[in-house]
C-alpha cells in the first residue's frame, strides 16, 4: 500500500473508483460484496466520500472512515478518504485525521464542502464566507491542505478538486483555475476533477492548467449515467450543464431504466476513449455511485479491467512488508 501520486506513472493506464458510505447495515454489506469485486479488476486506488449532513458534529464523518479503512485493510485496496472542513473547528478535524491516520490512511482528498444553508434570517449561508461562526476553522480547501501539511508534512498524499467548467460560485473560469493552482502551490499531490460530458471540456481545462504552471497529475472524473433521476438530481446539486445531445437521447427513453443504463455504458465508453486517444489521459476516476455493473462493462470496453491477471496473495503483501522493515 503506497502514496498513490508516486504510482501514477507516466504512460501506463489505470482506473480509480469513488463510493459513498452506506446509510443501512444491509447496505454496508453489499458495499464489502462491491469492494470484492472491484479489487479483482485491481484499480489503482478507490475513495470514500464525506457527509457531513449538515451538521459537522454528526457521526457521519465516522462512517466514511470505517468504510474507507475497510476497504484497505479487509479489501486490501489502496484508498483515499475524502474530508471537508467547512464548519469544523481545528481540534475536530484534528481527531478525524488522527483517526485515519491510526487505520493506516494515507491518501486524503481535501475538499472545502458545500456552504451551510442560510439560517431563516437570512444572514449567513451559501454565498457568504464571511459568516465565521457557521465556517469554522477553514475557509477553502487551502485552508484544509496548508493545516494537513503544516501538521503531518508529507504523512499523508493530498489530492484537491478541480473543475472543469469552473466551480458554480467562482467569479470566473480564470479565478477558479488560479485558486486551483493556489491549492497545489500549498502542497496539493494531484487533482481529481468534477464530472463533465465531453473529452474536449477535460482537455481544454488540462492544458489551461499546464499554461498556468500546475505540474500535478490531473485526474478525469467521470460519471456512467445509470438512471434519469438520479442524472437530474447530480446535475443540479453539482449546478453542470447537460450537453443537448445527451438530453435529446435520454428524455424520449427516461421512462426505461434499462435503455437510459445501457445509453450511459454507451455514451460514457466513448468519452473513455477519446480521453484515452487523446495521449494526454492516461487514467480515469469513475463516480460509480456504489453501482458495478455499468462501470465495470465501461471498463472492460475500454481495455482498463484486468480481472484475469493474478492478484498479490495478500500473505505475501504482509511477508514483503516485514521483510522491508
Ligand atoms: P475550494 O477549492 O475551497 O473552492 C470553493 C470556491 O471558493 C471556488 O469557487 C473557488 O474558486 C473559491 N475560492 C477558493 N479559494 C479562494 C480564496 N482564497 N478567495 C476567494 N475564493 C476562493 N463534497 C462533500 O461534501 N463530500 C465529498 O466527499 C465530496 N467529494 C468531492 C469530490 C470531488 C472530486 C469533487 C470535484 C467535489 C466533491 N465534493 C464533495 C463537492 C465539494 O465539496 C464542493 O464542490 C464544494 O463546493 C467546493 O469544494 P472545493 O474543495 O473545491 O473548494
Amino acid at each position: 500500500i503506497s502514496r498513490i501520486n508516486r504510482r501514477i506513472e507516466k504512460g501506463k493506464r489505470w482506473f480509480s473508483c469513488e463510493f459513498f458510505p452506506p446509510r443501512t447495515a444491509s447496505g454496508a454489506v453489499n458495499l464489502l460484496s462491491k469492494f470484492d469485486r472491484f479489487a479483482k479488476g485491481r484499480p489503482l486506488f478507490c475513495d470514500v466520500t464525506w457527509h457531513p449532513a449538515g451538521n459537522p458534529m454528526s457521526d457521519a464523518p465516522t462512517s466514511s472512515i470505517m468504510v474507507a479503512s475497510a476497504m484497505l485493510n479487509y479489501s486490501g485496496i489502496d484508498t483515499m478518504l475524502h474530508v471537508t472542513c467547512v464548519g469544523l473547528p481545528e481540534e475536530r478535524m484534528t481527531a478525524a485525521l488522527e483517526r485515519a491516520k491510526g487505520l493506516g490512511l494515507k491518501n486524503i482528498l481535501a475538499l472545502r464542502g458545500d456552504l451551510p444553508e442560510a439560517p431563516e434570517d437570512g444572514a449567513g449561508g451559501s454565498g457568504d464566507v464571511n459568516n465565521g461562526d457557521l465556517l469554522g476553522d477553514f475557509k477553502y480547501a487551502v485552508d484544509l491542505v496548508r493545516f494537513i501539511r503544516k501538521r503531518y508534512g508529507s504523512f499523508f498524499n493530498i489530492c484537491v478538486a478541480g473543475y472543469p467548467t469552473g466551480h458554480p460560485e467562482a467569479s470566473s473560469y480564470a479565478d477558479d483555475l488560479l485558486r486551483l493552482k493556489e491549492k497545489v502551490d500549498a502542497g496539493a499531490d494531484f487533482i481529481i476533477t468534477q464530472l463533465f460530458f465531453e473529452a474536449d471540456t477535460f482537455l481544454k481545462f488540462q492544458s489551461d492548467c499546464r499554461q498556468l504552471g500546475i505540474r500535478c497529475p490531473i485526474i478525469p472524473g467521470v460519471l456512467p449515467i445509470q438512471a434519469y433521476q438520479s442524472l437530474r438530481h447530480i446535475v443540479k446539486l453539482s449546478k453542470l450543464a447537460v450537453p443537448d445531445e445527451i438530453i435529446r437521447t435520454i428524455e424520449p427513453i427516461k421512462e426505461n431504466d434499462e435503455a437510459i443504463r445501457n445509453y450511459g455504458i454507451f455514451q460514457c465508453t466513448q468519452l473513455c476513449r477519446k480521453l484515452l486517444e487523446s495521449g494526454e489521459v492516461h487514467g480515469i476516476h469513475f463516480y460509480t455511485l456504489n453501482r458495478e455493473v455499468a462501470t465495470i462493462e465501461i471498463l472492460r470496453n475500454i481495455g482498463l479491467w484486468h480481472e484475469d491477471l493474478p492478484r498479490p496473495l495478500p500473505w505475501k503483501h504482509s511477508a514483503n512488508h516485514e521483510r522491508c522493515g
